[in-house]
């Protein structure tokens, strides 16, 4: 990084150690230029991003709501809370994990389709219709049908959803 005395990108660490509760690095650094010293502190980014919603306007993420809409989905489905609340750590983590500062809504709605999909199919569908208002009539049909060959899939749920 850059010497903040003299401005020479050259510097180099001469001590590290763990800092506060292991949580941070602290650097001690030299310039190579100009031989001032002086300290760093790197932690971890580990904060969900903002979310830019489809009108371009930004908001704080709202794990509230990220837990309201899959359990909305979920509603009066046979998905026990344990594996409701690791799939939202899983999408939580995963959000985190890109490091971004803003994230597109469509890109968390499609986290949370990617985990509902493996959790319960109807509440996929449930959340994909509200969500993505899917752009393509055909791949709307075509998910209907690969249910509907499914046993598991309860049918008046499904004609609901066709109604829409
Ligand atoms: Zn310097």
């Amino acid at each position: 990084m850059q010497c903040p005395f003299c401005g020479d990108s050259d510097t180099r660490v001469i001590d590290s150690r763990l800092a506060g509760e292991g949580d941070s690095v602290r650097r001690r650094r030299e310039c190579v230029a100009c031989k001032e010293r002086f300290t760093t502190f790197e932690t971890a980014e580990l904060n969900l991003p903002r979310v830019i919603k489809s009108d371009g306007v930004r908001e704080p993420f709202w794990e509230e709501k990220l837990s309201a809409g899959v359990l909305r989905a979920l509603e009066k489905r046979p998905v026990n809370s344990e594996n409701i609340d690791a799939a939202l750590s899983r999408i939580k983590k995963k959000l985190l994990s890109l490091g971004e500062r803003e994230i597109p809504s469509l890109k968390i709605g499609e986290l949370v389709m990617d985990e509902l999909q493996g959790l319960d199919k109807v509440a996929y569908i449930r959340f994909a219709s509200v969500y993505k208002s899917f752009e393509d009539v055909n791949a709307f049909r075509e998910v209907i049908d690969a249910l509907e060959k499914e046993k598991s899939v309860d049918t008046p749920v499904l004609q609901a959803v066709k109604k829409r």
